[in-house]
């Protein structure tokens, strides 16, 4: 089959690998139906994170070709979304609802989703099979969900969005913009979602948005305490992972409030007297997406959510050393990979 492997950093190269197997009984291997690049695929690609002649891709939709003999809950022919963690679904950690922290995790990311063909472990933790084979149209919303929603989605829950509140969500890259279209759903009253980029302006308001504001860092934050009375908003979403997003976060915060995390985060240090000064909740990480996934398949399913605008090039996965350089120069917001 053919796999995304970057060789060094600024280097995509397509190769042929082995297929993939059922190695474990509780493996699945899936065909990809689609498969995207990630904004945190970035951090190698631009030699923030180390890399070499490493398989990429963690998001991924497609039909199950093959289960061990311990799967019971998806079979040969299903459409399945799954998690960027692979989990058991079933551990203490998991069914309190942090299957992306669970005891028998793997991370997709180590066997790699921009290929043809994976294998899936703990299949009948990780994936979940949709209602029937979607219509094309549903796929780029289905892929959202194996991570950029679910990430976006747990952020908006980790700030506590909800009705009455006024949510503001830092980084307009996928997640950001998902976390936008989650708070709206969340029946939040006010969304600020910090942009200067006209495409995702645009895009932030269909999701939901009601405000946009252009300044960074503590400027950023001070506009929201102006907007909101003085006093900040009631959840907060960080979605970038740099130590300038993180305290625009915390400061746009109103005593009280909640930050949701989930920018992978480098090089972010936390002073402790402003955490203890500021009386804020903060929650985050890698979102547990496969807690969310029944309910995100649902909505799309009923064509409630369209999360799948995000994605704005789709090439094929031949091209995904284009991929990679449309979102390091940010002309796309997420590109779709074909198999
Ligand atoms: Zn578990």
């Amino acid at each position: 089959m053919r796999q995304v492997v970057m060789t060094e950093p600024g280097q995509v190269v397509v190769e042929d690998r082995p297929d993939p197997v059922v190695e474990q009984p509780t493996d699945a291997v899936i065909r990809l139906a689609a498969t995207c690049v990630c904004g945190s695929d970035l951090w190698p690609y631009r030699g923030v994170q180390q890399v070499d002649h490493q398989v990429m891709g963690h998001e991924y939709v497609g039909v199950v070709e093959a289960v061990g003999p311990q799967v019971r809950t998806v079979k040969p022919g299903d459409f399945v979304v799954g998690s960027f963690w692979a989990s058991d679904n079933t551990c203490e950690i998991c069914r309190a609802g942090y299957q992306s922290h669970c005891v028998h995790r793997t991370v997709m990311g180590s066997i790699g989703t921009q290929s043809e063909r994976a294998r899936i472990p703990l299949a009948d933790g990780t994936l979940v099979a949709t209602p029937g084979m979607p219509d094309a149209g549903l796929v780029p919303s289905l892929l959202a969900a194996s991570d950029v929603l679910g990430t976006g989605w747990f952020a908006a829950d980790a700030a506590q969005a909800g009705p009455g509140k006024t949510v503001a969500v830092v980084g307009d890259g996928a997640v950001g913009l998902l976390a936008v279209l989650a708070a709206r759903q969340m029946g939040a009253e006010r969304i600020i979602a910090f942009s200067r980029h006209p495409g995702r302006q645009r895009l932030a308001r269909e999701f939901g948005a009601t405000d946009i504001v252009e300044e960074r860092g503590e400027e950023g934050a001070e506009k929201v305490k102006e907007m909101t009375g003085g006093l900040g908003a009631h959840s907060v979403v960080e979605a970038v992972g740099t130590q300038q997003a993180m305290m625009q976060a915390i400061h746009a915060t109103r005593p009280g409030g909640h930050v949701g995390f989930v920018g992978v985060s480098h090089d972010v240090s936390i002073p402790g007297d402003l955490l203890f000064g500021t009386g804020i909740h903060l929650h985050g990480g890698p979102a547990p997406v496969r807690r969310y996934l029944p309910e995100l398949i649902r909505l799309i399913w009923e064509r409630e959510i369209d999360p799948g605008r995000v994605f704005d090039l789709t090439l094929p996965l031949e091209q995904a050393a284009e991929g990679y350089r449309a979102m390091d120069e940010r002309r796309a917001v997420k590109v779709l990979l074909t198999p």
